[in-house]
């Protein structure tokens, strides 16, 4: 029999079905509740340990199938986040209902049964309060069984104020008047058999949408007063993400209704609650008129990821924590197929190389981790939220996906999700799923995948009509550790030869493998269509024939992953620095953003990491680069053209008024700048962002001034935050000072206050500053942040390039571990060392 832990919950006793009432009072911001829960004793006990956090316990009983009601004292442990119920007699098995009254705090920390404010249109600061449970918080709310294989159903009432309204997981089925106190109880049906961290209640002054029916539910979007007007797009795409998954999965909407639901106090950036999904306000509400495209695309992203979920997680759950991975990759992947299919013209599966390209960069640390990994206590599940479990996850999902061929894929997880459905299920589970339905291979391909860190650099050469592929561990930093291992590699290969193009899929199983072709190869792309999770490596040869026809012979995403590829070879230190800037002056006739999108993201990693005089160097290569195509692309949008190129002009423009600190185009931008304030409509939206950061980086106390209290007083959430990080990139040290103080002096919800720390960490004028401030904060901080925001933060430790500092944020770090993110902060060190090691590398480049 297996050890039980000391915070797992025994299984002696189950719950059914929870009856909870719960009274918030948000003038005290407190609560007080009471349960009935069904439970099945499964062999005669004398206590029951269930989970509960920061409650208080009273009046806990049971009264057993026979009718007879036994009395029990609570008992907490605080370490372990448990209730242990002793009863004066032994309980029988059997059917009974347990009954407990509580009471809680609304907390500041959103976690939890959770406080949040906001200003009304006259200035006055209203209240509401709302819940995140996932991973371990909903047993500060109740005492309940919160471990996600403990599903049950849960029947919901809130005693609220008669003004407020109030929501949860499932339809309203009464509301009735309390004359004698003011308040109202609002009774909720039943939900779904379902786990504890899914639940959900929020009770505040909001105003829903008129619902419309997606499928069989009506589906609102329900916002605080005032912003019923951002929310017609999220009811787009929140209606045909819900109708296209219940197509894919071939399963109706679990759900009897949805409610999409924006909270302006939020730590990540939505949560799947069943029926009552929560969002942070830029993640729903958005204004379709003026927000860019990618402020656009966001929202539905995040509107679809939540959707899918209501089938991937919530219908069907991970057994424990360790399979998270199930839920989050599958919502990522899930996501792009919707938007995908929403809006072609967006190209979602292609701007998806990005965020597999910063899956990569993490995944090729020695400190990466597989992406399933044991789980013990279930806090370790809180460093799993990163780019390994969504991104790269969703990634190799993608990868399978296009090797199994995407309706077998498609079969195999209905199948999966028909048999475990209001059930618990493990990754194995989906393999069996997949086989079945696929007759192929899917466990052992992707076993490599799954439980095995990093990923493949498939080098490439040709001999006549045979091409050679080999596999090794890709790493930025080699140490000659691990090199043993190997992935299964679907590897998709088009080639051009004598007799014409020809296209190839096979799985590479071996160290090294030949393929023959009929005719002499000219040129071969190695992961074609880019959908592979892993980089290449061709002999110089088949590279210049590359470099000969990269509009010819490489389709966009392609060119990206050549770039991409190139760049991190860079790093990794086996191609120099001068030729990743040769092939970047290939560049001058591309039109791809995402391709574009590498290029400014590695300029902008060696403007920080090199010194001023290779930077006045590297700033001049630059302009060569990007004012060609700003020029051909032009300031104003031209008829015609696609939302991707007007996103391009935006980013390209950027590129230049910043890191290539082109005067010209500085000045332009500002001038443009005004021009918008006065006449906003005549500036084309996706030019917004660039003459913003343009104006920051240049900036002057004037308009530092001007964006702050465009953040205050913005109408939009994308407005507040443009306005609000934007000031993480004024280079006046006086300037600097007052947006680090903004972290901590209460003016900045701590929602975003840690993200615009980390900003300032990122910008070479302030890092050192940055640095010391936030050592000197530290303890405040952590008391203030949502503790999954802290290692989001301590990212822009990777800018600490500066003599000293990298020891100095070594020796930090290990006098205050954060207990939450050590992978994640282990991770961040390991790129500030590969940083450091760039800029000692590098240090000759300068040409004049
Ligand atoms: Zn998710």
């Amino acid at each position: 029999m297996a050890e039980q832990k000391p915070y797992r919950l025994p299984t002696m006793v189950t719950p059914e079905r929870y009856e909870l009432t719960l009274a918030p009072d948000l003038s005290n911001w407190t609560f007080t509740g009471e349960e009935k829960v069904l439970v099945n004793v499964h062999e005669p006990v004398r206590e029951i340990v269930l989970n509960a956090a920061e409650l208080d316990l009273s009046a806990v009983s049971l009264r057993a199938a026979d009718g007879k009601v036994l009395l029990a004292s609570a008992r907490l442990d605080a370490e372990n986040e448990q209730a242990t119920l002793s009863f004066a007699e032994t309980v029988p098995a059997g059917r009974h209902e347990l009954q407990i009254r509580f009471s809680g705090i609304l907390n500041d920390k959103l976690h939890g049964f959770y406080r949040s404010t906001y200003k009304d249109e006259n200035g006055l600061e209203k209240r509401l309060a709302s819940t995140q449970f996932e991973s371990t918080d909903a047993r500060r709310a109740f005492p309940c069984w919160d471990e996600p294989a403990f599903k049950a159903v849960y029947q919901v009432t809130l005693i609220v104020d008669q003004e407020l309204t109030a929501i949860s997981n499932a339809r309203v089925v009464r509301e009735t008047a309390l004359p004698e106190s003011g308040k109202k109880r609002v009774v909720f049906a039943d939900t779904i058999k379902m786990s504890t961290y899914l639940v959900s209640f929020i009770v505040g002054e909001f105003e829903g949408t008129e619902p419309v029916m997606a499928g069989k539910a009506p589906l609102r979007v329900c916002a605080v007063p005032g912003k019923k007007h951002l929310s017609g797009f999220a009811v787009d795409i929140g209606k045909a993400s819900l109708e296209h998954f219940s197509r894919y999965y071939g399963i109706p909407y679990p759900g009897d209704k949805l409610d999409l639901i924006a909270i302006p106090d939020f730590a990540s950036g939505a949560m799947e609650n069943l029926g009552a999904i929560t969002f942070r306000e830029t993640a729903l509400l958005v204004d379709r008129e003026k927000a860019t495209r990618t402020e656009l695309e966001r929202v539905a992203d995040v509107v679809s990821h939540e959707n899918a979920h209501m089938w991937f997680g919530d219908l069907v759950t991970m057994k424990w924590w360790n399979g998270l991975w199930l839920n989050e990759a599958f919502a990522t992947f899930m996501e792009m197929l919707a938007v995908d299919a929403w809006k072609p013209e967006w190209r979602r599966w292609d701007s998806f190389t990005v965020s597999r390209a910063a899956a990569m960069q993490v995944d090729g640390l020695k400190s990466t981790r597989p992406i399933e990994f044991p789980v013990e206590r279930p806090e370790e599940a809180a460093g799993m939220f990163d780019v390994l479990t969504y991104e790269k996850g969703a990634s190799v999902l993608r990868m399978l996906e296009q090797y199994l061929g995407d309706e077998a894929f498609r079969d195999g997880i209905r199948l999966y999700l028909k048999r475990h459905a209001y059930g618990n299920a493990e990754t194995t589970d989906l393999w069996d799923a997949l086989e079945e339905s696929t007759k192929q291979p899917a466990r052992s391909l992707m076993d490599t995948w799954i439980f095995q860190a990093g990923y493949p650099l498939i080098s490439v050469e040709k001999n006549g009509a045979s091409i050679r592929l080999t596999q090794q561990m890709f790493r930025y930093l080699q140490d000659g550790s691990d090199r043993d291992r190997q992935w299964y590699v679907p590897i998709f290969l088009r080639a051009g030869t004598k007799a014409g193009v020809v296209e190839k899929n096979i799985l590479l199983t071996q160290r090294e493998q030949h393929i023959d072709l009929e005719d002499a190869v000219d040129w071969v792309v190695v992961n074609a269509g880019g959908h592979g999770f892993y980089r290449v490596r061709y002999s110089q040869d088949l590279l210049e024939a590359l470099k000969g026809g990269l509009q010819s012979r490489l389709a966009a995403v392609e060119r990206f992953s050549l770039l991409n590829d190139t760049w991190a070879a860079t790093q990794a230190g086996f191609t120099s620095l001068s030729d990743y800037l040769a092939l970047i002056e290939l560049l001058p006739d591309e039109n791809d953003v995402n391709v574009w999108t590498t290029v400014i993201g590695s300029s902008h990693y060696l403007q920080r990491i090199l010194d001023d005089m290779q930077c006045l160097y590297l700033a001049r290569k630059l302009r060569e680069l990007f004012a060609p195509a700003v020029a051909r692309l032009g300031w104003a949008p031209r008829k015609g053209e696609s939302e991707l190129e007007s996103q391009l002009r935006g980013d390209l423009i950027a590129a230049l008024g910043t890191v290539a600190e082109d005067k010209v185009c500085q000045q332009r931008a500002r001038e443009l700048f005004a021009q918008y304030e006065t006449a906003p409509d005549s500036i084309d939206r996706n030019l917004v962002p660039a003459l913003v950061g343009i104006v920051a980086h240049t900036g002057t106390p004037q308009d530092y001034e001007k964006f702050y209290n465009k953040f205050k007083t913005a109408k939009t959430p994308q407005d507040e935050t443009r306005y609000l990080f934007a000031l993480a990139n004024f280079r006046v040290p006086a300037l600097i000072e007052r947006t680090l103080n903004l972290t901590v002096n209460g003016e900045v919800r701590t929602q975003n206050a840690p993200y615009l720390m980390r900003g300032v960490l990122l910008n070479k004028h302030a890092s050192e500053k940055a640095w010391t401030f936030m050592k000197s904060h530290w303890e405040e901080m952590l008391r203030h942040y949502p503790d999954n925001a802290i290692p989001r933060m301590c990212e822009g430790i990777i800018g600490l390039v500066g003599r000293g500092l990298e020891a100095d944020a070594r020796e930090f770090f290990s006098r205050h571990p954060v207990k939450q993110g050590a992978k994640q902060i282990e991770q961040h060190l390991e790129r500030l060392r590969i940083a450091v090691t760039c800029k000692e590398r590098w240090r000759d480049l300068v040409e004049t």
